[in-house]
């Protein structure tokens, strides 16, 4: 599942290939976007930004016109020179962009929509940039309050909810909680002010930290990525507790949990040993 960092890295590399250069070719399955751009033809128009909103990709024309993509489960963006051989086969393409240089393509990419900068505004599914943990708008005071107003939850949902705070997907769910030393099961009632401000620095540490790895200026066409919370240079060593279960934790060798609520979308990892709950109450995996 493709989370905030995988957004971001993808945007920051569209925004590389496209940003500046006039649009030579739009081309999309999606009848609603086919129909948007003979009406409004996106060709000849530059594409002046990109930004990575939560797990929304926002490309901006200079017609006015911002798509709005979210990728959900499956979706990519993969970038290619001219001639370069796609990586997925064909009929998972639903969106693609070219310019003299490059072709962007959307691939498996489930909901796309085109926006008005207004429309966009009062767009209530698509998060606000102040909302996003890699955003240089991030409002740390806003999160913090949106997280303690949701008293009855677990910290492992409220990460999730997007509306909360927007980037965290189920890998950084489970690192985050177990870097702040939380079980992912408290419920954020059961936190201090300072537990729960902590976990929002780490969140946004942690996402950061795997985009600036790779930040520099060139143009990566397609490649698969690396994500890693540990510090630890060894890929295979690259996760503290996610996708580790029954394997012994990395501080105190206590073998790993997972959990799966409902369906594996929420599966949750974690150490008994270093997270405990604090009445000592087992919870089950
Ligand atoms: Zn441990």
């Amino acid at each position: 599942m493709p989370e905030g960092d995988t957004i971001f890295r993808a945007a920051r590399n569209l925004g590389r290939a496209l940003i500046g250069k006039p649009v030579t070719v739009f081309r999309s399955t999606y009848p609603l976007l086919t129909r948007f751009n003979e009406d409004t033809p996106l060709a000849g128009q530059t594409v002046e930004r990109v930004e990575a909103r939560g797990k929304w990709m926002l490309i901006y024309f200079s017609g006015g016109g911002i798509l709005a993509s979210h990728l959900l489960m499956n979706g990519r963006w993969h970038i290619y020179r001219h001639g370069e051989r796609w990586q997925l086969p064909r009929f998972h393409m639903r969106i693609v962009i070219e310019n003299a240089q490059y072709q962007a393509v959307g691939f498996r990419v489930p909901v796309a929509e085109m926006h008005t900068a207004r429309s966009l505004a009062r767009n209530t599914r698509i998060p606000h940039m102040e909302n996003d943990l890699l955003s240089a708008d991030f409002d740390f005071d806003a999160a913090l309050k949106r997280l303690l107003a949701r008293p009855q939850d677990t910290i492992a949902d409220t990460l999730l909810d997007q509306s909360v705070l927007a980037g965290v997907g189920n890998v950084f769910k489970s690192e985050i909680c177990f870097v702040c030393g939380l079980n992912p099961f408290r419920a954020v009632e059961a936190l201090t002010r300072e537990e729960v401000a902590g976990m929002i620095a780490t969140a946004r540490e942690l996402l950061r930290a795997t985009v600036l790895e790779d930040s520099g200026d060139l143009i990566v066409t397609y490649r698969g990525q690396q994500r890693r919370t540990t510090r630890n240079s060894d890929p295979t060593a690259s996760l503290w507790v996610y996708g580790r279960n029954g394997e012994p934790c990395r501080r105190c060798g206590e073998p790993i949990r997972r959990r799966i609520q409902g369906d594996d979308v929420r599966v949750t990892f974690w150490c008994p040993r270093c997270q405990p709950m604090p009445d000592g109450s087992e919870i089950d995996g």
